[in-house]
């Protein structure tokens, strides 16, 4: 085991790795007992969450700012990648939510770890190459670190979007399992563009979420996280569910939270967040990093990958397992 781990271990002295816990004996001297993560699990969990990202973005770019029912009079259920919507998009195209968050992971592979500068300067670059779609909180804030070099603009009311929280897949791969990073890199990378309660507990949360389900946490573990997000903010509570998915962070937080937790299976989740329709991209591409993370690469459906673009999907391959080597878990600190 690489000593990178034992941070995070429990171990029980006087009982060998790999002992069954069963086995009788004198009481052990520890309360709690966490399994090691194995390496390759968490890589390919990490993988399956970047993956998942690109493709309930795919998926729900088709119906962005559609509303149930004119999603089910123009495609029943919509769960192929066809591409079109308000974008004209060729299937399997992702858009402003998969390309930033390889903008945030192309800055930590660069720099080797966190730069949240090298970040910002991406998300420079990606807006002057003329993206396919850009939110008008993330224009704002790229466009006050072009004009003032500022890594955070000042508290704003109107910056509770979406804009933070969907592009927290590499945040929370580069931080692995470190959820006093986590924190801090979700809310730095948040405020790039988004400086908002709202959306930093959503942002923190969502890579939260990450955490558990890479690590190979089970749903209870993953509901408790988010009944404590709702016990400390109120209005993100996702039951009853409002059926609300706009690109206000509490109704996307509430629609991939209620997707996750109803569903069983990466595909159902992410369908049931995308008919919601609204900011389906967003709300997909959320569902399906958390549904990823949580059901794992075998799940992804094989038809959606064959239609994901290539290129996005190779680079976001290597880009996870490089983040994740990266990671205080990876590195072994
Ligand atoms: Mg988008
Ligand atoms: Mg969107």
């Amino acid at each position: 085991m690489p000593r990178s781990l034992a941070g995070i271990l429990f171990t029980c002295p006087g009982r060998p790795p790999g002992t069954a816990a069963a086995a009788p004996g004198p009481p052990l001297a520890c309360a709690a007992r966490v399994t090691p993560p194995d390496l390759d699990d968490v890589r390919s969990r990490a993988r399956a969450a970047f993956l998942g990202l690109a493709l309930g973005d795919a998926l729900g770019a088709t119906v962005e700012f559609m509303t149930p029912g004119e999603i089910r009079a123009a495609h029943g259920v919509h769960r192929e990648l066809v591409g079109g919507g308000w974008l004209h998009l060729r299937a399997g195209r992702v858009t402003d939510d998969t390309e930033m968050s390889l903008c945030v992971a192309r800055a930590i592979d660069a720099a080797g770890g966190w730069d949240l500068r090298g970040i910002a300067d991406r998300f420079v670059a990606w807006m002057r190459g003329g993206p396919v779609d850009v939110g008008s909180t993330v224009r704002k804030g790229i466009r006050r670190y072009m004009l003032d070099g500022t890594l955070a603009g000042p508290p704003n009311e109107g910056d509770a979007g979406n804009g933070a929280a969907m592009r927290m897949v590499p945040v929370a791969l580069a931080t692995l399992a470190d959820a006093a990073l986590l924190e801090r890199c979700a809310l730095e990378q948040a405020r790039l563009t988004h400086h908002h309660p709202l959306s930093d507990a959503a942002s923190a949360h969502v890579g939260e979420l990450l955490h558990l389900a890479i690590l190979g946490r089970g749903k209870p573990r993953l509901r408790r996280a988010s009944d404590a997000l709702v016990a400390r903010a109120p209005k993100l509570a996702f039951e009853p569910y409002r059926g609300l998915a706009t690109g206000y962070v509490v109704d996307t937080l509430q629609t991939v939270l209620h997707a996750f937790f109803t569903t069983r299976g990466f595909e159902a989740c992410v369908v049931d967040a995308v008919n919601r329709g609204g900011d389906a991209d967003t709300t997909g591409a959320i569902a399906g990093a958390i549904a990823g993370a949580y059901y794992g690469e075998e799940q992804l459906p094989r038809r959606w990958l064959r239609r994901l673009d290539r290129a996005v999907r190779q680079e976001l391959e290597a880009l996870s397992d490089r983040l994740v080597a990266l990671s205080p878990l990876g590195r072994g600190d």
